[in-house]
């Protein structure tokens, strides 16, 4: 890669996405000779020295350390501000130009707001009023997720930012579009004529892509609480992981040439109207239960933080159809939730069965074709096939033929996305567009949630979630597959 020297300016630096995610991911990114240094941002008053020693602490729990760590934490600097205070980004703009100095950095800064989103604007707008961004080397903006409540407020996010950093400076995460086999979609899909070729409703029977955790609210309650699962994970998440299964190839693969295609996707996905959102979208709340392990877990209900009458939905289920030539009439499933019986994210593409026949009468258990895309947290790909069962007559039985990615030391998905932005290239982050497409799917299924009134399933804790969710592809005459 191109490694460009740069200041990385990282709000939230004390939050737990820096100590989980980010700070292991830069010491990898060291590693591997990028050339920076990081000023953090956060309320706390503490010292330079503080700072590096939770840079440390966070390696320490969570990646592997090496002798050259203090080489490492030399170049981590901390900054406190109440972000919403405006004056106190001179003190910022000041250390950032020392910084910058210091190792030769060439005014080269990227903005990275691991806040809550209430200051995505505000802090943004503050960079430019302190001439933060008036730097004569290149400017980005790395904006964690949620963009926005809906369409108009993420709307209004988006012209506060636009005022200061233009489109392609700006960073959207969505940090699925880190991970290794969602990155390998576009692969399996153009590299392999013999998937691309029946990659349509001629050949499909239905798609059904899964993202389960077996985890509760846990400390984020107060803000789950007011989000819930289609907010949290459909606009962004799902709805990608549907692009990128759905979309024609791109002319080129070139950023704006892949986002492109994508957008043709949400462009193309049939809004649910309050009229048939009662057959299509499933929501659901998790109660008391029994987890496989044996723990017995708290109803989301019963949480702390969470309102004893929340009716905030942990659970998504919903039948989607994208109306164009290649996908007419071919459902897509989609569901995501939390304390189910596993964690796991799979897109299964369920092909159509064979030609019924009476002369293939005594093949008794044939089970269509699947191919499996394991995204988390196993890395792979898996094939089922029917095959002859040995040394019996007629009889058939399926195979599954499996490709599973073991190298746990690659890069994961803040690595990925963070060399991405260093190296200029956006394509797997979040267009404008592919996010405004999105909250408009979203807001018409809340709309009608509204004005309709829809259930709020309960299922137990350690289940699959509600039955309501099995009846959903049950009337079509499908069943979800078991995941692995
Ligand atoms: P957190 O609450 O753990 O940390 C927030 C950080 O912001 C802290 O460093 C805090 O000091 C700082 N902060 C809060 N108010 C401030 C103020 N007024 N001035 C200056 N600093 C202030 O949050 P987090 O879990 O690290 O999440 C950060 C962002 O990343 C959020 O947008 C969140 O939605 C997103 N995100 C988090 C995760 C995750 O796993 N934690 C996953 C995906 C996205």
């Amino acid at each position: 890669g191109n490694k460009q020297a740069t200041t990385l300016i990282l709000f939230g630096a004390t939050g737990d996405l820096a100590k989980r995610k980010l700070y292991p991911a830069l010491y990898r990114l060291y590693k591997k000779q990028n050339h920076f240094a990081v000023i953090g941002v956060a309320r706390r008053d503490i010292s330079h020295d503080d700072f590096r020693a939770i840079i440390q602490e966070s390696l320490e729990n969570y990646t592997h350390r090496d002798d050259d760590i203090q080489d490492f934490v030399q170049k981590f600097f901390y900054y406190a501000l109440d972000v919403k205070e405006t004056e106190g980004y001179t003190g910022l703009k000041s250390l950032c130009d020392h910084v910058d100095s210091e190792f030769g950095l060439k005014e080269n800064r990227m903005f990275y707001l691991s806040l809550a989103p209430e200051f995505f604007a505000p802090v943004t707008l503050n960079l430019q009023a302190s001439g933060l961004t008036d730097n004569s080397g290149w400017k980005k903006l790395v904006i964690e997720k949620p963009f926005g409540r809906d369409l108009k407020s993420a709307n209004e996010l988006n012209e506060a930012i636009h005022n200061v950093f233009k489109e392609d400076e700006i960073y959207r995460i969505d940090h699925y579009l880190g991970k290794e086999m969602v990155q390998n979609i576009q692969v399996i899909r153009f590299a392999n004529p013999i998937f691309e070729s029946i990659w349509n409703n001629r050949y499909i029977s239905n798609v059904q892509i899964t993202s389960s955790e077996t985890l509760g609210v846990g400390e984020r309650a107060s803000y789950y609480d007011h989000t819930g699962a289609l907010m949290d994970m459909v606009q962004n998440h799902m709805l990608q992981m549907v692009a990128l299964t759905a979309m024609e190839p791109p002319s080129r693969f070139e950023t704006e040439d892949i986002r492109d295609e994508k957008v043709k996707v949400l462009r193309s996905v049939r809004q649910i109207t309050t009229d048939d959102i009662a057959g299509h979208i499933i929501k659901g709340q998790y109660t008391r239960g029994t987890m496989p392990n044996g723990n017995v877990v708290k109803g989301y209900r019963e949480e702390d933080n969470i309102k004893e009458k929340s009716m905030t939905e942990t659970f998504v289920a919903a039948k989607l159809f994208i109306d164009n030539f290649r996908w007419a009439g071919v459902p897509f499933y989609i569901r995501t939730g939390k304390r189910m019986t596993v964690k796991s994210t799979e897109i299964v593409i369920q092909f159509k069965d064979a030609p019924q026949n009476p002369y293939f009468n005594n093949f008794n258990d044939i089970q269509p074709n699947l191919l499996v895309i394991h995204v988390q947290p196993d890395e792979g790909l898996s094939l089922k096939l029917n095959a002859k069962k040995f040394s019996s007559s007629g009889d058939t039985m399926p195979i599954t033929m499996e490709f599973s990615n073991s190298d746990l030391t690659g890069a994961d998905a803040y690595e990925r996305l963070i060399q991405d932005c260093l190296n200029g290239d956006s394509t797997n982050f979040t267009r404008w567009d592919e996010v405004a497409l999105s909250w408009e799917f979203v807001d018409s299924i809340t709309k009608a949630w509204n004005e309709k009134n829809i259930p709020l399933d309960r299922y137990e804790s350690g289940s699959m979630g509600p039955a309501s969710a099995y009846e959903l592809l049950d009337k079509d005459g499908l069943h979800w597959w078991p995941l692995t």
